[in-house]
């Protein structure tokens, strides 16, 4: 992954943590990349708020039983154990 202006600078990155990273990635390069398809089919894993077993497709996207956001970040797409939960009482800016 390239250097580009939206990423590495600033209080959130795409190595934050938590909701820090969720809100990263949902505005990075005008909301583009929240939407963006994971490649190979996105990541299978589990609510960090409520445990139920999801596949995340988008590298920001919603648990379909709680709503609990959930985001990775691009570079570190490849491992389910670094996707980011923003907390019980996050609600999305959509
Ligand atoms: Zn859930």
């Amino acid at each position: 992954m390239s250097e580009c202006s939206s990423c590495g600078n600033g209080t959130g990155g795409p190595f934050s943590e938590g909701r820090e990273l969720v809100e990263f990635v949902s505005k990075a390069h005008g909301g583009a990349v929240a939407t963006a398809p994971i490649p190979n089919g996105g990541l299978k894993t589990h609510c960090h708020g409520c445990g139920a077993k999801f596949t995340l497709k988008t590298f920001v996207g919603k648990c379909p039983e709680c709503g609990g956001v959930h985001a990775v970040s691009p570079p570190r797409s490849d491992d389910p154990s670094n996707i980011q939960f923003a907390g019980k009482d996050y609600s999305s800016p959509e």
